[in-house]
């Protein structure tokens, strides 16, 4: 299948075209679309991907109001809105992929399967051919929380494109078909999750970043950085079994195997010690949680311990990615640590 059929393309849009407000804009978007922006150094060009999942809005808000403004960027820009057709799916940007359909940021590896496989590849061979400087992944938490970006190689490169945005990089071993592994492809690339979907400051947070990435003549260099960049390496995911219940509340009722308070949220990115409880088990004990690394190396007694009922860090840890929705907590995970010092903790 030839990448027309699959996307479709927009260059220089003018703002007549773009509707009064993204939604209008996503109305009027029919498949996955590629936009092109001329730069003043048109020999070189910044890519940036975002609605790869059509329930994270903030980079189709940003890239919106940036285009409606008719910027005239530093390089050409190559922006990919991967997922237009679940978030049309009514009522709009609701859904993360289409009922049935594949989670597309797992579909940027072999085989290329379903139609999601069909947009990955096209997406990677627009890359190919348009061969950026550097590439980011515009995405929002599914809890609220603060930004942070997520990357498979930590170097100044990667540090630079970050700090356009936040602070915090986390670096991963894991592979999973994420469009960040175009690293690979000696192209500096990092996912940035701007906070929640639902959140002002998180779009508001994607359209200054926007801006910076698209000003600036050099967003590579370290030297440039707005601010130092805390990295968290190969944190370790902690999930709950899948016949497990799971409650929000100040107090456990006795009926869930995990009780979480209602502000959890909070704990995002802070230092947790291991006399500080994060919540109540159930009387299963840990055995409804596990804590998996990278390399599927299984160890919860490094994170987690009970006195009491209660759970607390088994060493002083840093959370994140802590979520307060019970359907997101089960089908992905509770949450995600690495050692105080952001080191893995195994
Ligand atoms: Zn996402």
């Amino acid at each position: 299948m030839s990448n027309s059929n699959v996307l479709d393309y927009l260059n220089d849009p003018s703002p007549r075209t773009l509707g009064r407000s993204p939604l209008e804009w996503l109305e009027r978007l029919h498949k996955p679309t590629v936009v092109h922006v001329t730069g003043r150094d048109p020999s070189r060009t910044r890519a940036m991907a975002t609605l790869l999942h059509g329930n994270e809005p903030s980079g189709l808000f940003a890239l919106h109001r940036w285009l409606l403004e008719q910027h005239t960027p530093e390089v050409n820009m190559l922006f990919l809105l991967g997922g237009v057709y679940p978030a049309k799916i009514p009522p709009m940007l609701s859904l993360r992929q289409p009922p049935g359909g594949l989670d597309l940021n797992r579909c940027f590896k072999e085989p290329f399967e379903g139609r999601e496989g069909a947009i990955a590849q096209a997406i990677l061979a627009e890359l190919q051919k348009v061969q950026p400087e550097c590439l980011l992944d515009v995405h929002n938490t599914s809890g609220t929380g603060p930004a942070f970006a997520v990357t498979i190689t930590n170097d100044a490169a990667h540090q630079a494109l970050t700090s356009l945005f936040t602070d915090r990089l986390i670096m991963t071993d894991l592979r999973l078909g994420a469009l960040m592994e175009y690293s690979e492809q000696e192209v500096p690339t990092v996912t940035i999750e701007c906070g929640g979907g639902q959140d002002e400051k998180a779009h508001q947070l994607a359209y200054e970043g926007l801006v910076r990435y698209t000003s600036r003549p050099d967003v590579l260099s370290l030297e440039e950085a707005e601010w130092d960049v805390e990295v968290l390496r190969n944190p370790i995911r902690v999930e709950l079994a899948p016949e497990a219940t799971i409650e929000y509340r100040l107090e456990p009722t006795g009926h869930a195997d995990l009780t979480f308070p209602p502000d959890i949220e909070h704990r995002n990115f802070g230092i947790v010690s291991p006399d500080e409880p994060l919540g109540w088990i159930g009387h299963k004990g840990l055995s409804m949680l596990t804590a998996i690394s990278h390399n599927r190396t299984e160890n919860m007694e490094q994170v987690l311990r009970v006195e009491d009922g209660q759970i607390y860090p088994a060493q002083a840890i840093k959370a994140f990615m802590i979520t307060t929705n019970p359907v997101i907590a089960k089908s992905d995970c509770l949450f995600y640590a690495v050692k105080a010092t952001g080191e893995p903790i195994f």
